[in-house]
């Protein structure tokens, strides 16, 4: 299987705080990826790196063969332009934990806009797909609503079918129920499952272990700005290597 994204020795630092020490991750085409970790171990500013968020201080990260933020020639390689930069963005979709939902837009909106000012879709056609898009996370009714008069997992499955509308080539969900009263979260992550069993390619930072063993074709354990561990859920769920791992699991299960 072609890899959809390649980290190769990802190294991350904040001042004199080393955040990611050399990270590898290969994430197959059509694959999921749950990333699992303690607080402050680096998790965030990996997706982050992915999305060009973060420059990155060292290694490099490509998706779909091409470099983000790079340009590669022969052995050199070329910061991008920020247009550029920008563009290879749309490709990423982002789904973070407080949903981020433009406040003053109704929900309709709220999809619809990135198509259209990014994308130069026309309106006409942004609608029509932002509509089906709402259907899908169940939402069709709700498409004149704002987002103050939805709960938490509704907001959550707007941002949802708003990163969905720039027909991204990877999916990236930053700890996406951790906001989220608990009788709320299967509602998301529903969706979520939904999206693998079609065949997105994502990477989901959460700390739902029981999702992860249903829907992950790979556990990534992070720790300390590494990837400790990594391997099939079952494999690092039921027979971590690593003590730090364990420790973390005895917490979250
Ligand atoms: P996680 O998502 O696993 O909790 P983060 O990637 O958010 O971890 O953070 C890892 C470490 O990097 C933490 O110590 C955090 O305080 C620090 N950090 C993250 N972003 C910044 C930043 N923009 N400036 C300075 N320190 C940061
Ligand atoms: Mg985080």
């Amino acid at each position: 299987m072609s890899a959809m994204v390649e980290l190769r020795s990802v190294r991350k630092s904040f001042g004199s705080l080393d955040v990611l020490k050399g990270v590898d991750l290969e994430v197959g085409a059509g694959e999921v990826t749950v990333v699992l970790g303690p607080s402050g171990s680096g998790k965030s500013t990996l997706l982050r790196t992915i999305n060009h968020l973060e420059k990155v201080d060292g290694g490099w990260v490509s998706v779909d063969g091409s470099l983000i933020g790079y340009r590669r020639s022969g052995d050199k390689l070329y910061e991008l332009r920020e247009r550029e930069v920008l563009k290879q963005r749309t490709q990423i979709g982002f789904v973070f934990q407080n949903f981020n939902l433009f406040p003053h837009l109704t929900v309709l909106e709220n999809v619809v806009e990135a198509p259209v000012s990014a994308l130069k879709r026309p309106r006409r056609e942004a609608v029509a797909s932002a509509e089906a898009l709402l259907a899908r996370v169940g939402l069709a009714d709700k498409a004149d609503a704002y987002p103050r008069q939805l709960s938490g997992g509704q907001q959550q499955r707007v941002a949802i079918a708003r990163a969905l509308a720039l027909e991204p080539k990877l999916l990236l969900f930053d700890e996406p129920t951790s906001a989220l009263d608990p009788e709320l979260v299967g509602e998301v992550l529903d969706v979520i499952k939904d999206l693998a069993r079609r065949g997105t390619t994502m990477i989901v930072v959460t700390h739902e272990i029981g999702f992860a063993r249903e829907v992950a074709d790979t556990v990534v354990f992070m720790d300390d700005g590494r990837v400790i561990e990594r391997g099939a859920p079952d494999d690092v769920l039921d027979a971590p290597q690593h003590e730090r791992t364990r420790a973390f699991l005895s917490k979250v299960l």
